[in-house]
C-alpha cells in the first residue's frame, strides 16, 4: 500500500500533523523532495516538535524513515534537528532513519548565494527562506553537487569540493563581489556535520524495493503544496523542487512504484509565505484575527504568514494536479470565531469570471470573488464524529467537498493526535 500525503495549496496545510496521525498504520515514511526551507509542526504525547528535514514518522516507534534522493540536505541543520529530538527522548538510529546515498548536500555556500541573490533583487526578491534551496537545486541540474555518498569517500569528496568551490567562487567573488569561499573550511564543515551520519547512509532504493515487494505500507510525505511546485506552481514564487504526488516515487528512489492513493491536505482557509500572487489575501484586522486564531507563523522561520479565506479556484487546481483521491480538511476549528465564513469561489480576470486557476500575468490580474457561508460560532475542538459537528460546520465541509471535487475523508478540529473526525 503506497500513499502520498501532499498539500493542495501553498503549503502549511497541516501535512505534518496528518502524517503523524496516519503514520501509525504505515511501516515506512519517506520525505521525497525539498530541504529545510519549510517545517512541519507535530504535537503528540511526547511534546511539540518542529521538523524541517526529518520525516514525520520519526516520532513513531516502529516506523522506518527514509530521506529520499529527491531531497537536498543541509547536514548542519540535520545534525541540530536530530539532536533536539534525541534530547527530548526520541530514539533515532540507523534502524529507524535511512538517508539516501543519492540525496544532495546543501552547502554553506548555497545559503550564501541565496542571501546574495535575494539582497541583489531587493524589492523584487522572491521571498526565499534564504536556506540555499534554489542554489542547491540549480547545482543539481548543473551536475556540480556534493552527494551524501561522497561523505563515504573522503578523497573523492575533497577533490570534488575543491573543484566546485573554484567554480562557485567565480560567481561569489567575481559576480557578487563577496568574499570567496574557502575550500578547506567547506571540507572541515563536511567532516564536522557529515561524519556522524555515515551509519545512516544507504542505498535506500534497494531497501525500499524490498519493502514494496513484500507489501509494506509506505507513506510519501511532501513538503509544501501544489502551488509551490517548480512546474505547476506560481513560478518563480515557488520552491525549487517537485511537490507533486506523481514525483513521489522518483524522489523517494523507487521510480518503478505506483501510488495506490493520494491524500490531499486542504486547510479550511488559506495561508501563504513569501512573495507572489495570493489572490484571496485578507488584510488589516480581518487578517490579524485569522492569523492569530490559526497561529499562522512559519514553522521554519517564525515569519507571519499571509492569510485568506479558502480559495476554491486554487484548491480545485491543487486537487487536480496532485491527483488527490481523498482530502483531509484541516483546522476547521480555527473558523469557529467567524459570524460568516468567507470563501473565494471564483476569480475575475479582465472583467470575466473564471474558476480555472490561471498562471503568469493572468493570475497577477485576478481579483477574488468572495461569497459567505454561515458561521458555526461554537467550539468544535471536542467533536470526534461527524454527528458531533454543528450543522453549519457540516454544511461547510459538504460545500467544500463539492466545490473542490474530491471526497473529504478526514476533518481535523485541533492540533492534537485525537482531534479529528473520519467522515
Ligand atoms: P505543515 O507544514 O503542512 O505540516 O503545516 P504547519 O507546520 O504549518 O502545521 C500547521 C500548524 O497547525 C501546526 O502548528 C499544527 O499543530 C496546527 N494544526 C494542524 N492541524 C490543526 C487543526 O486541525 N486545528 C488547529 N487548531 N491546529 C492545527
Amino acid at each position: 500500500m503506497l500513499t502520498a500525503i501532499v498539500g493542495t495549496n501553498w503549503g502549511d496545510e497541516g501535512k505534518g500533523r496528518m502524517v503523524d496521525l496516519l503514520s501509525s498504520g504505515y511501516d515506512i515514511v519517506i520525505r521525497y523532495q525539498g530541504g529545510n526551507n519549510a517545517g512541519h509542526t507535530v504535537i503528540n504525547d511526547k511534546g511539540k516538535f518542529i521538523l524541517n528535514l526529518l520525516p514525520s514518522g520519526i516520532l513513531r516507534e516502529n516506523t522506518v524513515n527514509v530521506m529520499g534522493c529527491g531531497m537536498v540536505i543541509d547536514i548542519e541543520h540535520l545534525y541540530n534537528e536530530t539532536k533536539r529530538l534525541t534530547d527530548k527522548g526520541i530514539s533515532i538510529t540507523p534502524d529507524n532513519l535511512k538517508i539516501s546515498e543519492k540525496a544532495i548536500i546543501c552547502m554553506p555556500y548555497h545559503r550564501l548565494l541565496d542571501n546574495l541573490e535575494e539582497d541583489r533583487l531587493r524589492d523584487r526578491a522572491y521571498g526565499s527562506t534564504r536556506r540555499g534551496i534554489a542554489p542547491v537545486y540549480g547545482d543539481k541540474y548543473m551536475k556540480k553537487s556534493i552527494r551524501i555518498m561522497d561523505l563515504l569517500s573522503p578523497e573523492t569528496l575533497e577533490t570534488k569540493v575543491r573543484n566546485i568551490v573554484q567554480w562557485k567562487n567565480l560567481m561569489i567573488e567575481g559576480g557578487y563581489g563577496a568574499e570567496a569561499v574557502d575550500a578547506d573550511e567547506m571540507i572541515a564543515w563536511l567532516h564536522e556535520f557529515g561524519d556522524w551520519l555515515k551509519p545512516y547512509i544507504s542505498n535506500t532504493t534497494l531497501f525500499l524495493a524490498d519493502a514494496v515487494r513484500s507489501g509494506k505500507k509506505i507513506m510519501f510525505e511532501a513538503q509544501l503544496g501544489a502551488l509551490k511546485d517548480i512546474d505547476f506552481g506560481i513560478v518563480p514564487y515557488t520552491s525549487s523542487s517537485s511537490t507533486i504526488a506523481a514525483y513521489a516515487p522518483i524522489g523517494a528512489g523507487i521510480p518503478f512504484a505506483k501510488l495506490d492513493s493520494v491524500i490531499g491536505i486542504t486547510k479550511a482557509y488559506s495561508s501563504a509565505v513569501g512573495e507572489g500572487p495570493f489572490t484571496a489575501e485578507m488584510f488589516g484586522e480581518e487578517a490579524d484575527k485569522l492569523r492569530e486564531a490559526g497561529g499562522e507563523y512559519g514553522a521554519a522561520t517564525g515569519r507571519p504568514r499571509r492569510v485568506g479565506p479558502l480559495d476554491i479556484v486554487a484548491s480545485r487546481y491543487g486537487v487536480l494536479v496532485q491527483g488527490a483521491t481523498e482530502i483531509a480538511l484541516t483546522k476547521l476549528d480555527v473558523l469557529s470565531y467567524m459570524d460568516k465564513i468567507p470563501v473565494c469561489v471564483a476569480y475575475e480576470i479582465d472583467g470575466e469570471r473564471t474558476t480555472d486557476f490561471p498562471l503568469g500575468d493572468r493570475l497577477d490580474r485576478a481579483k477574488p470573488v468572495i461569497e459567505y457561508l454561515e458561521g458555526f460560532k461554537t467550539d468544535i475542538s471536542g467533536c470526534r464524529k461527524q454527528e458531533d459537528l454543528p450543522k453549519a460546520a457540516l454544511d461547510y465541509v459538504k460545500y467544500v467537498e463539492k466545490a473542490i471535487g474530491c471526497r473529504i475523508k478526514y476533518v481535523s478540529v485541533g492540533p492534537s493526535r485525537d482531534q479529528y473526525i473520519v467522515m
